[in-house]
């Protein structure tokens, strides 16, 4: 039976048990009060059918929900088939998969797909509260930074008064796109996208999301230097000088493995999302690092790929108006 044909692709009520099934292991957790109780949960059966499928009544807090309350597919009308087979794919799909071709393999307008795409990337985006800093002792982290597209609004300048840096008359990598990555040897990546990298803003994406026990490698660049201290370890290798990886005793220093992650992301961006607005950028880069963190390396199956967005999915909401805000780290 190859994955299309599962009948959770294409029966409702079987889609419904199956998000259930993911979400709620042990029974129903009421959304509106944290309520697991599965004694004062009950399910809403009449036999008229006059309420919604998949309803449910929590006795603690009087108040009704079904698996979708409290998630990204809140109030969507798209059928539960559609989003659990959309889910399939986007947690399947190596480089990921633009609107256009989710629009028509789910038979759903362009604009249904494509804010469906965007609540996909919100259910990827790591909860970086629960699982904690990347690093710990006696591990490597490589922080990196990389420069893409063109930003919308141009950068102005303190010391320009106000004006767009202009170096010789063209911009360069001042008037591109931020992105500040990092990533743990051997385990996952985060990156973020920042409205301007200065030593202060880098350190503060740093110290949240990789451990000080950790052994920090990077280039030379002076956004690490200060914040390198703070760091178990910190090594430098040269790029200006076209040095790529050097042996410190057992060590080899090189940031390869971010630089790795970021050119998955470039070509991913190159090849599918070539218009992706600012505002989207944060989601995109969530939905990478989803992919990367669960790659196929790591003996991560596309079942518990999706299993994983599937729960990704709670505690996330995402409206229409909101999409198009940009997030910075
Ligand atoms: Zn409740």
């Amino acid at each position: 039976m190859t994955a299309f044909n599962d009948p959770i692709f294409h029966d409702e009520d079987k889609a419904r048990a199956h998000l259930e099934t993911i979400r709620w292991p042990h029974g129903p957790n009421c959304p509106h009060c944290g309520n697991i109780d599965p004694d004062k949960i009950a399910k809403v059966e009449g036999k008229k059918q006059t309420h919604r499928k998949g309803l449910y009544y929590c006795n603690e807090c009087k108040g009704t929900f079904t698996v979708t309350v409290g998630t990204v597919m809140e109030r969507s009308k798209v059928p539960l088939a559609k989003w659990v087979y959309a889910f399939h794919l986007y947690a399947s799909s190596k480089k990921g998969m633009s609107a256009h071709q989710l629009h028509r393999m789910l038979g759903v307008t362009y604009k249904t797909a494509w804010f469906m795409a965007h609540r996909i990337r919100e259910a990827m985006k790591e909860d970086v509260a629960s699982s904690g800093p990347l690093g710990g002792e006696g591990k490597t982290v490589e922080a990196d930074e990389t420069y893409i597209g063109k930003r919308e609004t141009p950068r102005v300048s303190a010391q320009r008064k106000g004006r767009p840096y202009i170096k010789k008359g063209k911009s360069g990598g001042a008037q591109k796109r931020i992105v500040v990555g990092l990533v743990e040897r051997g385990g996952k990546a985060r990156m973020f996208h920042l409205n301007d990298a200065t030593k202060d803003t880098v350190r503060e994406v740093l110290v949240r999301n990789a451990d000080r026990a950790s052994t920090l490698y990077t280039d030379e660049s002076r956004l690490y230097t200060e914040t390198g201290t703070e760091y178990a370890g910190h090594r430098t290798v040269k790029h200006s000088a076209k040095e790529y990886a050097r042996r410190e005793g057992d060590a080899v220093v090189h940031s390869n493995t971010i630089e790795g992650v970021f050119s998955i992301f470039k070509r991913g961006m190159i090849g599918i999302y070539q218009h992706c607005g600012e505002a989207h950028l944060h989601r995109y880069l969530a939905e990478f690092d989803f992919r990367y963190n669960r790659r196929a390396a790591l003996k991560v199956s596309d079942r518990e790929r999706t299993d994983d967005l599937i729960r990704g999915t709670a505690g996330k909401r995402l409206t229409y108006n909101q999409t198009d805000k940009t997030a910075y780290a």
